[in-house]
């Protein structure tokens, strides 16, 4: 069995007495792209929320490499290995591609850097090998602002990549995206779901389809199936969760 890299259990949150999530269990393996699906305002957002500490739950747990993340604050929890990308993508857009990446670098991963005040070979090497992950190499003197709406939201997973997450939350990675930056996007979460886990909350049936190893639906704050996508879509009460909306 592939071991468990965070495992969360009987989460739950209200806001105001409404449970946006209730009583979650939800749990990821090493190296596991798993996609959360459902309708609009299931509760993945807050999910996602919850694990990167941004939300506090109001009851429940959520275990990452033996931490207990609820515990702890939203800076601890990066630190710690959990990368959290949102819908709109966060990236300096008067920095280069190849300085954005550079800043997102841990400092304390490069304590010659540091000392020197330039970039060390280390630094450079990682910044070119996640370049070419995100489609940018030949992009790397370019200002973010002169990139599509796609080549930014790949610098911001790698801004993400250049921390050496284990475990990253992708919100909509694909929304907006051509189909052909779409198709590169799942060659990108492929091999990044080489060395690490991923869960991504994603609309496009396609997408998932051709990315996804596992998939869990939230319905109302609760999940409503899980499995492989092609046992998932064909389940009668996701289909009516889906067609009634
Ligand atoms: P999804 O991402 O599946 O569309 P969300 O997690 O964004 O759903 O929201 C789930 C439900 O929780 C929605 O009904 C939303 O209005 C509610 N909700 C989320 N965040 C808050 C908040 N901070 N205060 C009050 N209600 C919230």
């Amino acid at each position: 069995m592939t071991p468990m890299i965070l495992a969360v259990e009987g989460l739950t949150v209200s806001f105001d007495g409404f449970k946006a999530v209730d009583d979650l269990n939800f749990y990821v393996e090493e190296k596991e792209l798993h996609v959360v699906i459902g309708p609009n305002g299931a509760g993945k957002t807050t999910l996602l929320d919850m694990i990167c500490g941004k939300t506090k739950p109001t009851a429940g747990t959520i275990e990452f490499k033996g931490l207990y993340l609820e515990k702890m604050l939203e800076y601890q929890i990066t630190r710690a290995g959990v990368g959290r990308k949102f819908q709109n993508p966060m990236v300096y857009e008067d920095l280069t591609v190849s300085e954005n990446l550079e800043i997102s670098y841990p400092k304390k991963r490069d304590v010659i850097g540091c000392l020197f005040f330039h970039r060390s070979e280390t630094v450079l090497i990682e910044i070119e090998r996640v370049a070419r992950m995100i489609f940018l190499d030949d992009q790397l003197e370019r200002k973010a602002a002169l990139l599509s709406h796609g080549q930014k939201q790949w610098l911001e997973i790698g801004m993400l990549l250049m921390q050496a997450p284990e475990l990253l939350l992708l919100d909509e990675p694909v929304a907006g995206m051509s189909a052909r930056e779409r198709e590169l996007t799942g060659e990108l979460l492929r091999k990044i779901a080489e060395g690490r886990s991923v869960v991504v909350i994603e609309h496009d049936m396609e997408f998932v389809k051709s990315v996804a190893h596992k998939v869990t639906v939230l319905h109302q704050g609760k999940k409503l199936a899980e499995g492989k996508m092609d046992v998932v879509q064909n389940d009668p009460r996701v289909i009516e969760v889906y067609l009634g909306h």
